[in-house]
């Protein structure tokens, strides 16, 4: 079938993967260089005429057409559209990248993270946050890294509620060392929800995967945000307890379950350890952690040579695409715009808060051809092809390993300056 060159110019084709044209497009599309992958957004550059009117249509009605957006980003998913019709509906902002835990599957916690740690500063979250405010996205404000061992994380929650960032939400360790004010002052912060590890249910089950962690703290955590909320009479932030099911914590979920509702939380919430997934890591460890008493939440994961790729879920994405592209913006502490929350290194930065703004880079033709080199080759996208949604949707189960090798273990220090920062 002909494409229109126009309708294709304009970012609007509907991708059909099937078709001999498609297939002639994923040929002839540049898959070999890591450095592709880094296309550097630069202002307008990167914009054109139909951008630029989203843009101002977006940016006049933001949030007061809020329906009408997310009919317009279901329509995109559903058609594979590549260029954003409607504005983000999610963000994640990466308050901090370094972490007071050693976890062996997180790149934070086993030395993996591929950026010199540090915290996220005022100049780069106010160029976000005062952007995206007129589209009230829902923020979660980390990605790698404990959140909370950003200094300002509790004036910079403010502010970002203040501008009028919405579903504020943040994941902690819990091993935070913090006296009774400090506490009251997060529940004012503005943060809806906060989800806190709890990976046992008592401290030596505890400590297997949450190495460094102490136990006593994460309870204090509960017990003194429990007593903030209830002395300011607040429901806010909704806490919910998360537990990393491994080999060592699997038979206490009961038990963490009672051990919270001591501290009048009501959520609890499971994640395999395979979400961790896409790093490096030393053979078997993988095998070390992983649960075995539910096995049909076994991952099909890939633990030869160091590196764990993918976790498929119980449920298989049912889409076609990766939806993470179509719903919102992941933005590193350098203030790097990068595809999803997934990226701990910068192989796949798309462009900065700096150089240009969160909407126009939304609007941009850089995001519009990333989602369609996202859809027609995303082994060529070093972190995409490591991505357990691209080994479901394509079935390349085992096509990562042979493509990056072997990878380094936890003992390597891979960190590099962050070129942004
Ligand atoms: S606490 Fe979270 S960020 Fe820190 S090492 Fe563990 S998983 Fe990573
Ligand atoms: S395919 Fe995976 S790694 Fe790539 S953008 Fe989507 S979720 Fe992220």
């Amino acid at each position: 079938m002909r494409q229109s060159g126009a309708i294709e110019l304009m970012g609007f084709k509907r991708y059909n993967l099937s078709s001999k044209n498609e297939q002639k497009n994923l040929r002839n599309m540049n898959n070999d260089s890591v450095e592709n992958t880094k296309v550097a957004a630069r202002g307008s550059r990167n914009q054109d005429a139909i951008g630029e009117l989203l843009q101002v249509f977006w940016g006049r009605y933001g949030y007061r057409k809020q329906r009408l957006a997310a009919v317009l980003t279901r329509f995109a998913k559903r058609h594979s559209i590549y260029r954003s019709i409607a504005p983000p509906a999610h963000c994640y902002i990466e308050l901090n990248t370094y972490c007071n835990l050693k976890c062996p599957l997180c790149p934070s916690g086993s030395g993996n993270i591929d950026r010199i740690p540090k915290a996220m500063e005022w100049d780069i979250f106010r160029l976000i946050v005062d952007d995206l405010a007129k589209f009230r996205v829902n923020s979660t404000l980390n990605m790698w890294g404990e959140p909370l061992l950003n200094p300002e994380f509790i004036p910079m929650t403010r502010y970002a509620h203040e501008k009028g960032l919405r579903s504020l939400s943040c994941n902690t360790n819990g091993n935070i060392d913090k006296d009774e004010a400090w506490f009251r002052e997060l529940v004012q912060s503005g943060l809806s929800s906060i989800l806190i590890d709890i990976d046992g249910a008592d401290a030596e089950t505890y400590g297997k995967y949450r190495k460094r962690g102490r136990f006593e703290l994460v309870l204090d955590f509960f017990r003194k945000l429990g007593e903030a909320k209830k002395s300011l009479h607040s429901d806010l932030p909704h806490v919910i307890a998360l537990t990393v099911v491994n080999r060592y914590n699997q038979d206490q979920l009961d038990d963490i379950r009672s051990l919270i509702e001591s501290f009048g939380v009501t959520e609890l919430r499971t994640r395999n350890i395979g979400h961790i997934g896409m790093i490096p890591i030393k053979a078997g460890m993988f095998a070390e952690f992983m649960q075995t008493k539910y096995p049909e939440q076994n991952p099909q994961a890939i633990d030869k040579e160091g590196m764990v790729c993918f976790y498929p879920s119980v449920s298989p994405p049912q889409q076609l695409i990766c939806e993470y592209l179509w719903d919102g913006l992941a933005i590193d502490e350098c203030g790097n715009y990068v595809p999803c929350c997934k990226e701990y290194s910068t192989t796949s930065v798309l462009g900065n808060v700096r150089e240009i703004s969160p909407t126009e880079f939304w609007f941009s033709r850089t995001m519009a051809e990333f989602r369609k080199r996202n859809l027609l080759d995303p082994l060529s996208i070093p972190l995409c092809a490591k991505c357990y949604f691209v080994c479901h949707i394509r079935g390349f189960v085992s096509e990562p390993v042979r493509r990056f090798g072997p990878a380094s273990g936890p003992e390597t220090d891979r960190r590099t300056e962050n070129p942004s920062c």
